[in-house]
């Protein structure tokens, strides 16, 4: 990016837009810009996706390659019936069917909504009945263990496609490798406009279940724009984002940008590992890299000095989101690799970076940075008619954001008044409280809710306390992030016993494994303290603040709702 203000005052999305594509037919497809647009402009032969496996042998994936086996996927779709608006489900860890599903979807017109594969079968039931799923794709393994059990439950659920069968088990369960050996290459990718529906991301609140913001085919705009003026992508760049595809920076970066910005980008099928991940940085030249806050502090537990046992001198820029990245974090980076650890911010709900130290910006350590060119945010008190904006330096509040950027969500899928609760006049909510200094940059607060990020994972307190609920000895329950110095944030649980139960090691571990079960180790607690009764306020609702600053030996702060 050139000099930021004097970029912010020239930038416009029209013009951004003209380096797009868009379809023959006038319309444009988010598959298009990251696949098929490349191999029409001749650079089929760059390699698209390099996915490195568990055991670190790798695939190579060339733009053409990933053009042929999308094309196929959408094949496969029209072959389903899947029509435009309809809604294909994943459910995988990071291996190549997961990315051809996702942009094949794209190409088909249909809706894609990843799922993390670690999700336990609650999880994944809440989100495919919610977001109606006709089709899933997931491995047999995933399958046996968490979706064969909710079939009669999911009555819209018409078709699971296994990646790794050879055939097909019945008329619903279906081998994906021999339906995309049936299908031919060539597809005329659906005709798709601007507001059409194409992700589909679950994020959760405070209240209720899951809720599922819906992305559309403009958002494509916000992911080229960021990725190349963000993550500074350049023709020839290797880029690794560590994110799961499970949630949305995973999608939006870890699909997306860097395929729109047609660079190559890696995939690594295994989980956090220190030295495997420096080994990836070294082996396979990575230019920029983009993780999150939980695994940088743990990279800074090593005992060694990664750049003298890797060669790491082809990273040029490193970016972190999801969680606060503190100033010791982003000075470690310097100190470490000789540059800062840029730290961004955004949302499910934003579908792409909106705040960000760019690099040729002074990096402020432990702030998120100033709002990409083109996004206006602002610090406000949200009052009863209207916003009224802070302006004065330092001044915390929520952090707004001025309506009308191209990945902005168009809807909670069904839920019209949880989404209109996001905005008032031209301002969107997000749910952060955040401040601004005197030079425009902005500082994270906190939540302005419930919601606890763990691992850079969100975990809605309700989706949990529901779950542990359906326990017999659990009368009632409460969650909170218990702040974790690695983690972020740990879940715990503060839960008050059914009589008969006994509150000892026994009756603890028993609802630890159930909640495990059902809900999978990313969401379930892992504390469990019995209390006698929740407090609430008079109306009824938990006091989840409170049990946290009792937690914490805080002050309990206003205490005038207390039941
Ligand atoms: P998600 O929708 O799961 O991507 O989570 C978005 C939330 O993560 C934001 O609303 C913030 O609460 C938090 N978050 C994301 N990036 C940052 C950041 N750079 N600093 C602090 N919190 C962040």
């Amino acid at each position: 990016m050139p000099e930021y203000d004097s970029f912010c005052r020239q930038f416009s999305w029209e013009n951004e837009k003209d380096s797009l594509e868009g379809l023959p037919g006038g319309g444009i497809n988010i598959a298009h810009e990251a696949v098929d647009r490349h191999v029409n402009s001749g650079k089929g032969n760059t390699i698209a996706i390099r996915w490195i496996r568990k055991d670190r042998s790798f695939d190579d994936l060339t733009y053409a390659d990933l053009k042929v086996q999308t094309s196929r996927f959408a094949n496969v779709l029209e072959k389903l019936n899947v029509a435009k608006g309809e809604s294909v489900f994943s459910l995988a860890g990071r291996i190549p069917s997961l990315y051809i599903a996702a942009l094949g979807t794209l190409k088909a017109g249909a809706v894609f909504c990843p799922m993390f594969s670690v999700f336990g079968p609650e999880p994944a039931f809440q989100r495919l009945g919610k977001g109606k799923a006709k089709v899933l794709v997931t491995t047999t393994g995933l399958y046996e263990k968490k979706i064969k059990q909710l079939l009669d439950r999911l009555p819209l659920l018409q078709y699971i496609l296994l990646t790794d069968a050879k055939q097909d088990i019945d008329d619903k369960v279906l081998s994906l490798s021999t339906l995309m050996k049936q299908a031919s290459d060539d597809y005329v990718i659906k005709n798709t406009q601007q507001e059409d529906p194409a992700l589909l991301h679950f994020t959760s609140g405070t209240t209720g279940m899951p809720k599922g913001a819906l992305h559309v085919h403009q958002a494509v705009l916000t992911h080229y724009v960021t990725g190349k003026y963000v993550l500074d992508l350049r023709p020839g760049d290797v880029f690794w984002c560590t994110a799961d595809p499970g949630w949305v920076t995973g999608t939006s970066y870890g699909i997306i940008a860097p395929l729109v910005n047609g660079v190559t980008n890696i995939v690594d099928e295994e989980e956090f590992d220190a030295t495997r991940w420096y080994s990836i940085l070294e082996e396979h030249y990575v230019n920029v890299w983009y993780t999150a806050p939980t695994a940088i502090r743990r990279l800074m537990r090593l005992d060694f000095k990664p750049t003298d046992r890797y060669d790491l001198s082809n990273l040029r820029l490193i970016h972190s989101v999801g969680e606060p990245l503190q100033a010791d974090e982003v000075i470690w980076g310097e100190k470490t690799f000789g540059r800062p650890i840029c730290d961004n911010w955004w949302q499910t709900e934003t579908g792409g970076i909106m705040i960000s130290n760019y690099a040729t910006m002074e990096v402020r350590p432990g702030s998120m940075g100033k709002p990409l060119p083109g996004i206006e945010a602002a610090i406000g008190e949200v009052e009863a008619e209207a916003i009224r904006l802070l302006t004065k330096p330092g001044e915390p509040g929520h952090l707004l954001l001025k309506t009308g950027w191209p990945s902005m969500f168009r809807a909670y899928l069904d839920e019209e008044e949880r989404y209109k609760k996001c905005f008032k006049g031209a301002w969107y909510i997000t749910g952060d409280l955040a401040k601004k200094d005197a030079d425009g940059y902005f500082w994270f607060v906190g939540r302005a809710d419930d919601i606890i990020k763990t691992s850079g994972h969100m975990v809605g307190p309700f989706e949990v306390e529901s779950t542990l609920m359906e326990h017999p000895a659990v009368a009632e329950a409460a969650i909170i992030g218990k702040p974790d110095p690695i983690i972020g944030a740990l879940v715990k649980a503060f839960v008050v016993l059914d009589s008969g139960y006994e509150a000892n090691e026994k009756t603890r571990l028993d609802i630890k494994g159930f909640s495990r079960k059902k809900l999978g180790p990313a969401v379930a607690p892992k504390e469990i303290t019995f209390i006698d009764s929740l407090p609430k306020t008079k109306s009824g609702k938990i006091l989840r603040r409170l049990l946290k600053a009792r937690e914490l030996g805080l002050p309990e702060g206003d205490t005038s709702t207390l039941e």
